[in-house]
């Protein structure tokens, strides 16, 4: 086959003892008695049948593909690579196996960002720039050894990086995607994990300002998915090393929290001149946090790319158009585009429900939410913005009647469909079989167009919901949602743990579902690019966390931004290249000058 072409098997897919080898079978050179696909005679269970290898000499390639669509489980993938890609993997995990190709270049005191969708490579990335794993430069049947991975690099930015590993002079500290899961490997409470991470001396700082003081003396079981998000922050940034990997900070933060996130970050790297790496798919952040940005492309799963480092602007820029300039690569047939202007009021539709002012109240000296009265319309796409702990899912619940107002007569009894902030579908369980049993258009060619399709259920339809990664399980959750049958859906961050291409499709597959089933949609999120690309009006709740909230009545893009964002003291200009959204600096001549004239966001 042709030198540039690889075939991939995922192991975890390949189960012939549920097949008839098909691949085999139909494989045209296996077929006039060459040996492309063989069994691989070794890793499995005694007496299971065994896995497949695809031989990549013979193996005709792309276009013959039967293999492909022959293998019930999806297992194969035959890829031709991009013609660009001339040089050899750093890494290939062995054959038929994936390949990383380019790695990111960390700098002393500053911040590199990489972004691209998950299972890409960034974690294998990590691994070797951790020293973990000895890169093999794609000869997965000889280790060629960190001296000639040296010579690989040298001229390039990260040869002093090498051989710094080399020498075995590096350490890292690191904070995993996935927060929600570290009450499983750790029992103790807040201040025990966060102790014995003090090692700079800085940890009652960044206690202060992750505001973590309040759960302090907390069990780590009994944290929220943002305190464990901010105490997985603090532990990171605490520790005394040379390179720091944060893998996605945003997830749960509130905008506040992210900014705070994103500045902790920016000091550490300037003020102490540490080499950061942070993976992250809330764009707006991503651009405030970044100074030189890798796009990681490729084929989940198959291969990655990381391209040599960009300007953020340009990097950003680029992998919006779907298009990298260096690299002359297409990445997606279409663009994401931002309108500049706030969208014009939607013609006025019919009112789904009026609201008059509410009052609640959890108690004596607890929390109190004020609801200021308005309506909700048919067939729109409401986003609700506001800091966590404000009373959003307090007003959700009075909507459904799950929560009786104190003052106020709401008297409504909406059936609604409902995706919480913290996905907890784990059941044993697969995923087919959960999501049919929640609708009888499961299956059907609309619902596999309109929600299978972009929230990319099928490679996943015959795993177990408890198997998933964050990912996976947050797009099962927003099909669940959306599959039932209700007056109004309600999703509260739907964006968390999706990348950037994922967040896109779900906010199209959300935009037309609403469109065309006559639906009443309510978005809670925290990533600014998601609710402008989504919303059609906008709720804003401000107040004091966990102490009193207030809910303000649903208003046009415009102003609902300007007062979202004059609560938080941050202005957004836009690309000039792109009509992007982009934070101001603090204080610089536009910030004051948009604050001055009330205009945050579509200025
Ligand atoms: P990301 O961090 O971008 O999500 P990873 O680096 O974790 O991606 O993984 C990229 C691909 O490499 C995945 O398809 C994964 O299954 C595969 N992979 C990871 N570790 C191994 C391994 N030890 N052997 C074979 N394949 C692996
Ligand atoms: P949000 O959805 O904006 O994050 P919530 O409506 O969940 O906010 O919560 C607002 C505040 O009310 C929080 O401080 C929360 O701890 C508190 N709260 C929520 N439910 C209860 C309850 N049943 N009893 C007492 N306090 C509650
Ligand atoms: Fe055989 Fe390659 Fe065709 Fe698959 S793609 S059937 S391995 S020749």
């Amino acid at each position: 086959m042709a030198d540039d072409s690889i075939a991939v098997v995922d192991l975890d897919r390949c189960q012939p003892d549920r097949c008839s080898y098909e691949c085999k079978n139909y494989c045209p050179p296996n077929r006039t008695g060459k040996e492309c696909i063989t069994l691989r005679g070794e890793d499995t269970d005694e007496g299971q049948p065994e896995q497949i290898h695809i031989s990549e000499e013979i193996c005709l390639g792309e276009t013959c593909g039967i293999c492909v669509e022959k293998c019930p489980f999806d297992a194969i993938e035959i890829i031709n690579l991009p013609k660009e890609l001339q040089d050899d993997p750093a890494h290939r995990y062995g054959e038929n196996a994936f390949s990383l190709y380019g790695l990111p270049a960390p700098q002393q005191g500053q911040v590199t960002g990489i972004l691209g969708p998950n299972g890409i490579g960034k974690t294998t990335a990590v691994r070797i720039l951790a020293g973990e794993l000895e890169p093999n430069l794609g000869r997965h049947e000889e280790s060629p050894g960190w001296d000639e991975v040296l010579e690989a690099y040298r001229g390039t930015e990260l040869q002093d990086y090498i051989a710094d590993i080399r020498e075995g002079e590096v350490t890292v500290s690191r904070k995993p995607q996935y927060v929600d899961q570290i009450p499983n490997s750790f029992d103790g409470n807040t201040r025990d994990l966060l102790e014995r991470t003090d090692e700079r001396g800085a940890l009652d700082s960044l206690v202060d300002r992750l505001e973590i003081a309040p759960v302090m003396d907390q069990s780590i079981d009994d944290l929220s998915g943002g305190e464990l998000q901010r105490v997985a922050i603090a532990a990171t940034l605490a520790r005394d090393t040379d390179f720091y990997f944060l893998d996605e900070v945003t997830p749960y933060l509130d905008i506040g929290q992210r900014v705070t996130a994103a500045r902790l970050i920016r000091e550490l790297a300037e003020e102490e001149n540490r080499s950061m790496l942070v993976v992250e798919h809330d764009l707006a952040i991503l651009d405030l946090l970044a100074d030189t940005l890798h796009v990681a492309y490729g084929e989940p799963g198959a291969y990655g790319v990381i391209t040599p480092p960009k300007s953020v602007r340009n990097g950003i820029n680029e992998y919006l158009a779907g298009y990298l300039d260096n690299e002359n690569m297409r990445i997606r047939p279409d663009p994401i585009e931002f309108e500049e202007h706030a969208p014009r009021a939607a013609v006025r539709s019919d009112t789904l429900v009026e609201y008059p002012d509410l009052e609640k109240s959890y108690g004596e000296g607890e929390f109190s939410l004020e609801v200021e009265g308005g309506e909700i319309r048919r067939n729109e796409v409401l986003g609700i913005v506001g800091p966590n702990g404000i009373g959003k899912s307090t007003f959700a619940k009075l909507l459904t009647g799950d929560l009786e107002p104190d003052s106020g007569d709401a008297d409504l009894d909406l059936e609604i469909s409902y995706k919480p902030q913290y996905v907890t579908i784990d059941q044993h369980m697969r995923v087919d079989v959960f999501l049919s049993s929640i609708t009888d258009q499961f299956g059907s060619s609309y619902w596999n167009t309109e929600i299978a399709q972009p929230l990319q259920l099928e490679r996943i339809m015959e795993q177990n919901l408890s198997d998933l990664s964050g990912g996976e399980r947050q797009r099962v959750a927003i099909a669940a949602c959306l599959s039932d049958s209700a007056d109004l859906y309600l999703l509260d961050e739907p964006s968390a743990h999706l990348d950037v291409e994922q967040r896109v499709q779900a906010t199209s597959a959300i935009r037309r579902y609403a469109e065309q089933q006559d639906a009443t949609v309510l978005v809670i999120d925290h990533d600014i690019y998601m609710i402008d690309l989504l919303a059609d009006r906008l709720m804003v709740f401000d107040g004091e966390p966990a102490e009193h909230g207030r809910a303000g009545t649903p208003q046009p893009m415009r102003d609902g931004m300007n007062e979202f964002l004059a609560n938080l003291e941050v202005t957004f200009r836009r690309d000039e290249r792109t009509s992007r959204p982009r934070i101001n600096k603090p204080d610089s001549q536009l910030d004051k000058r948009q604050k001055s004239e009330g205009e945050y966001y579509y200025a």
